[in-house]
């Protein structure tokens, strides 16, 4: 009987009409357990680079974090087969369940991960850096999912937040969560120290339910487990299983990472600096571009009409500012990029004047010019200066160095940093407390009323 540690990566389980790569996970804890590992810390949720296309959502992949007999992995990927037996979804492509097991150095990892979060990765690559560190892993269908898998194995996760997932009844598909928006507006004012990206005020929607036919039936995000069993018990609501997991949402990680080096390059994260080199254009539907230069390149920066304030407060963008500009490249070539804008940090601001012809002395109207060359004169009373000058008048602009414009909760990336407060996770062990299931313990009473 060998004895290791060893994490559990698992990734494209998700479907459109069901399922999702969470509640895999949570099954899969639930056989761990009933096998006798033991769980060395909360399952790590990791959201990996927003913007690439092959994502069914919020690009999430999982990982279970083990320890136990070697030999009784086996039973774990048979577990895994039988949870994604049957999963289809309308893309014909989708999905390619993979789960990965790995019990070497962490830290061989901790690259392929960063780089996930930043840029595309090929599956080559990733089928090469599995056979090299020895990752033994099962595709279901085609191997893509292996690249989150092994990504949230990675995780390091040095600064993180929690959420608190609930299920129903993966065969309840009903959309209805049972939740009102004045409950869970009451649940933010009560934990809103804790708690993050409950609802959007504006909107006055919920952010806490998914809206599909996935189990999912809350998620609460904050920076203390103990507090996310206290919000939850107040909402009141029936769930068969929940789980709180360690994750990187609400931690700007891709950013921060995308400072580190340039991904220049389709689907890559950029978090740069950029100078506005001409007024906003406000396209018709609101969107609005900025055109400016990152790293000497010429950029179009969009800024969604979904972007709420971040979107309006853009349009006083002026040229001569400095910007620093984080997102996603949609397209690049050889002379100019296209990027989704997700965040904007004012680094400075240039003057920006007002120019005005001066009022004639005696009867208080504006003067004219006189024509080219020929100064300025007043239509009514005739007089005229021989030279053309102009007032120039400061234009107060609502925007201050150090802003940061972030688009409102419900516009925002998973992994987006909320500005609201410091959500960063406190450290705590995981315990069982962590993890309810009726099935794994009916006696063990539910946070929530389960008559
Ligand atoms: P949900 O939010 O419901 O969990 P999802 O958005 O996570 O769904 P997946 O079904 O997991 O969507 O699909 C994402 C796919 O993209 C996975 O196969 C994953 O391996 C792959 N992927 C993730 N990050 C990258 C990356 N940086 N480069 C290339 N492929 C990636």
């Amino acid at each position: 009987m060998i004895v290791v540690i060893f994490r559990i990566g698992i990734d494209d389980t998700d479907t459109s009409s069901g399922y999702c790569t969470t509640f895999v996970a949570t099954l899969l804890l639930e056989e761990a357990l009933r096998l006798g590992f033991e769980i060395i810390d909360f399952p790590h949720l990791v959201r990996l680079n927003p913007n690439i296309p092959y994502k069914t959502r919020g690009n999430a992949a999982v990982a279970l974090i083990l320890k136990g007999e070697i030999e009784k992995v086996e039973i774990l990927f048979k577990k895994f087969e039988e949870i994604c037996e049957g999963l289809i979804d309308e893309k014909a492509d989708k999905p390619n369940p993979v789960m990965a097991f790995y019990n070497g150095d962490q830290e061989l990892l901790r690259e392929f991960y960063n780089r996930c979060l930043v840029s595309e990765i090929s599956i080559e690559e990733t089928m090469g850096l599995a056979r090299k560190l020895g990752i033994k892993f099962l595709a279901l269908r085609g191997v893509r999912g292996l690249i989150g898998a092994i990504a949230a194995i990675g995780a390091n996760l040095d600064e993180f937040t929690y959420e608190l997932l609930a299920y129903r009844d993966p065969n309840d598909k009903g959309r209805e969560r049972g939740l009102s928006y004045a409950k869970v507006l009451e649940m933010d004012r009560l934990f809103k120290k804790y708690t993050f990206h409950n609802i959007d005020e504006g909107k006055k929607r919920i952010l806490i339910t998914p809206h599909g036919r996935d189990p999912v039936l809350v998620g609460i995000r904050g920076s203390d487990p103990d507090k996310l069993i206290e919000a939850f018990k107040f909402l009141g609501i029936q769930a068969q299983r929940w789980l709180i997991f360690k994750t990187n949402q609400g931690t700007d990680a891709h950013l921060k990472e995308a400072m580190k080096n340039e991904n220049f390059a389709r689907y890559g994260v950029i978090y740069e600096e950029a100078k506005i080199k001409d007024r906003p254009k406000v396209m018709p539907g609101g969107h609005v571009i900025l055109d400016c230069l990152i790293k000497g390149k010429h950029a179009e920066a969009l800024v969604y009409s979904e972007s709420g304030a971040m979107n309006k407060l853009a349009r006083y963008l002026h040229e001569g500012d400095l910007v620093r500009i984080g997102g996603g490249i949609k397209e690049i070539g050889a002379s100019k990029m296209t990027i989704n804008v997700e965040r904007i940090e004012i680094l400075s601001l240039s003057d920006v004047y007002l120019r005005k012809r001066p009022v004639c002395a005696r009867c208080g109207s504006r003067l004219k010019s006189a024509g080219s060359g020929k100064g300025l004169i007043c239509k009514n009373c005739k007089i005229e200066i021989p030279f053309e000058f102009h007032i120039l008048t400061k234009i107060e602009r609502p925007l201050m160095e150090g802003q940061v414009l972030l688009p409102p909760p419900r516009s925002r990336r998973h992994l987006t940093k909320p500005i609201e407060g410091n959500y960063q996770g406190i450290r705590k062990e995981f315990s069982l407390d962590y993890f309810y299931s009726k099935f794994l313990f009916p006696q063990k009473e539910s946070v929530v009323n389960l008559s």
